[in-house]
């Protein structure tokens, strides 16, 4: 006698070669990609295709933040010439445009998958056993191979009331802009919003619990940001422990240190946790981490024989084009008997902030307590385009040499174009490039970018 639920087969009898959860970026990569090798595939997606990328995170977030840019320039445009006196910005004007570009987008990965030959499922999925996914509870997918793409969401527990607060999600819904906004953390989602909605209008204030924002990120860097941040008219509370969040009426307020702070609107900013949740993950014996990331090896396997995650659920590292490797790299090896993996080592990364903060490579404590004796080059400067404006946001460049090797071994930059600017040369420091190779690289002339061959004088020396 059995104890499962009754089930209805799928009409298709062979099983799938793989069954992917979750139609994100990782799920919708590794499920094409498998395709393309052959392999009969399921995907099932309980939203919307696309994931928090496509949907509620980079994409929308990116267009918010061009809407502030906009605005940024538009200040800038006068000693150019430009008469631009009465420009407006209409919040429902750009929420309608952005309602119309993310169904268009949904659209191109909907037909995606449907032209690579992957079956779409819409529900909830679960995973009865490791041959079997259920979506919504009675239909049943037979699967040679699990992928769990499920991504993570918004954290709500930090303090009492902070389910009051916005999301990120929330956020990218808003028609109006809040006049006084406060910011609850100050990681990447937190730093973005914070400048995107000082720049469309709002007063912000940012509080967080170290001393600095961007925890993680080059120590230096992280105080040139601040001031940056800060000259913009960013209030940024650091030291302040969060204690208590409370919605009365068209007010929040935020309990943060010894004081109070009332606000308009809040956004809760404080991490992502991975989407796990009624996955049935626990009684198939998948190993969770602490951090309830589901645990997987470099090879993206997970204690569970043909189970297999990637991207945000695995919580290695939170990043869309990371997703997409680890699920590409996962694929190629299931079905062309590759053993790939993922550097994690040298993914580089931006902050888009207002200026944005870019980066490759390693910090400089990270670079120290790995190599040792270090050359750091560092230069910072008002752009041509801000001086002639007579803006005051300067541009600033790190870079990181080996003092031993002269291998380049972490790159950051603050300013416009930095995030364009590092993706270029992430190639050239993930290929191992030495200091000497930047020197002997002719400039682009007149570019930002061109600062980073032209580093000649060593500005501190850090010993072993
Ligand atoms: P982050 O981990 O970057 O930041 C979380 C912030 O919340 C930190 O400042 C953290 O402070 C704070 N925090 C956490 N718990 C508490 C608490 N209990 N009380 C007070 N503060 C708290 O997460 P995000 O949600 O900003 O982003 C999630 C991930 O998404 C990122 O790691 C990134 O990988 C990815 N992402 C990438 C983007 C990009 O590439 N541009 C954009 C957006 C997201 P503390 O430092 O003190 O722990």
């Amino acid at each position: 006698m059995t104890t499962s639920p009754a089930v209805s087969l799928d009409p298709v009898n062979a099983p799938y070669d793989l069954v992917v959860i979750g139609g994100g970026s990782g799920g919708v990569a590794s499920a094409r990609r498998a395709a393309a090798h052959g392999a009969k595939v399921a995907l099932v997606e309980r939203d919307r295709l696309g994931g928090t990328c496509v949907i509620r995170g980079c994409v929308p977030k990116k267009l918010m933040m061009y809407a502030a840019k906009f605005g940024r320039e538009l200040a800038e445009a006068g000693p150019y010439g430009w008469d631009v006196s009465g420009a407006q910005f209409n919040m429902a004007t750009w929420q309608a445009n952005k309602r119309v570009e993310i169904d268009r987008l949904e659209g191109i990965y909907s037909r995606m998958l449907e032209n690579s030959g992957v079956t779409v499922f819409r529900g909830n999925a679960t995973v009865r056993d490791a041959q079997t996914v259920l979506v919504d509870g009675d239909h049943a997918l037979a699967a040679k191979r699990i992928l769990i793409a499920t991504g993570g969401r918004a954290n709500r527990h930090a303090v009492p009331g902070i389910e009051q607060a916005m999301t990120s999600d929330d956020i990218l819904d808003l028609y109006a802009i809040p006049k006084r906004l406060g910011v609850l953390g100050a990681g990447y989602i937190a730093l973005e919003f914070a400048s995107i909605m000082q720049g469309l209008g709002s007063e912000v204030t940012v509080f967080y619990r170290d001393h600095l924002p961007l925890r993680g990120f080059d120590e230096s860097m992280r105080v040139k940001l601040a001031e940056a941040l800060t000259a913009q008219g960013i209030t940024l509370m650091g030291h302040s422990a969060l204690r208590s969040v409370a919605r009365t009426g068209d007010t929040t307020v935020v309990c943060a240190g010894d004081a109070t702070h009332t606000f308009d609107a809040v956004l809760n900013a404080t991490g992502r946790s991975p989407n796990v949740a009624g996955l049935g993950l626990e009684a198939l014996g998948v190993d969770l981490n602490a951090d309830g990331a589901i645990a997987v090896n470099a090879w993206s396997e997970t204690s569970v024989a043909n189970v297999y995650a990637v991207g945000d659920v695995t919580n290695r590292m939170a990043l869309t084009p990371v997703a997409i490797a680890e699920g590409r790299a996962l694929v190629d090896n299931l079905f062309t008997g590759t053993r790939r993996t993922v550097d994690h080592g040298s993914v580089a990364t931006a902050t888009f902030t207002m200026p944005p903060l870019s980066t490759v490579g390693l910090t400089e404590a990270a670079a120290h307590e790995a190599f040792g004796a270090l050359r750091i080059y560092e230069t910072e400067f008002r752009p041509m385009k801000v001086a002639f404006a007579g803006g005051i946001t300067k541009t600033a460049i790190k870079v990181i040499v080996d003092d031993a090797t002269d291998r380049v071994l972490g790159v950051h930059m603050l300013g416009d174009d930095s995030p364009e600017i590092i993706q270029a040369l992430a190639v050239a420091v993930t290929m191992g490039a030495t200091k000497d190779d930047l020197d002997k690289t002719i400039a682009v002339h007149p570019t930002t970018a061109e600062e980073l061959v032209l580093l000649r004088e060593v500005s501190r020396r850090v010993p072993a």
